[in-house]
């Protein structure tokens, strides 16, 4: 990976995970979800825009058979959580007695989890649980239960691996994070 610092939107940033270090990471959370879903047929719910690269690499490395259906939550702007959550966009299958497996980018005050679950429990699966890149523990305002976590990472604003700066960043094969 690049050791050198980058500017998106004239914010610097600094080389925080390589993608050998985000491949591994996801590597050992696929082989968990494997062995916990073994002979059940999961529905994976990639939560857009910014779970796109982990699902992808996460789902590679899954090895029972599954489904894969993408949703839109929420909006985030600039390097502070909105806290407004809009309502889940693109969920047409039908879920009830589904085991459920939302992917996420990251779990920061839980707002968006907090508010997702309960609209997904409504629609009464067989489980739901989480799987997200990252998460902020220091930054959780809510009680989730967080099951499966590839990596826990500090307070700080992070863009790449799908995670973004006011639209830019997403394609970035290594995680960055501001300076
Ligand atoms: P929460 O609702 O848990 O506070 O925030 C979840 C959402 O906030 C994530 O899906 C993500 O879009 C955004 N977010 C939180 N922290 C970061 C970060 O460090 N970098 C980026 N790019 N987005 C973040």
């Amino acid at each position: 990976m690049g050791h050198s610092h980058i500017t998106i939107h004239n914010k610097a940033f600094r080389p925080y995970l390589s993608a050998a270090q985000l491949e591994e990471a996801v590597t050992a959370l696929a082989a968990r979800l494997s062995a916990d879903y073994a002979g059940r047929l999961p529905l994976f719910v990639v939560v857009l825009t910014g779970g796109f690269m982990f699902a992808a690499d996460l789902l590679k490395r899954f090895t029972g058979p599954c489904e894969i259906v993408f949703i839109r939550v929420a909006s985030y702007e600039g390097t502070g959580s909105t806290g407004e959550v809009q309502e889940i966009l693109g969920l047409r299958e039908d879920v009830q007695n589904r085991h459920l497996i939302v992917v996420e980018d990251i779990v920061d005050t839980g707002t968006t989890m907090q508010h997702l679950l309960p609209t997904l429990l409504a629609k009464g699966p067989a489980s739901v649980e989480i799987a997200t890149l990252f998460f902020k523990p220091a930054s959780l305002k809510h009680e989730l239960r967080l099951r499966y976590v590839a990596l826990e990472i500090p307070n700080d604003f992070v863009v790449g691996y799908g995670l973004d700066y006011d639209g830019l960043g997403r394609n970035l094969p290594d995680v960055y994070v501001a300076v």
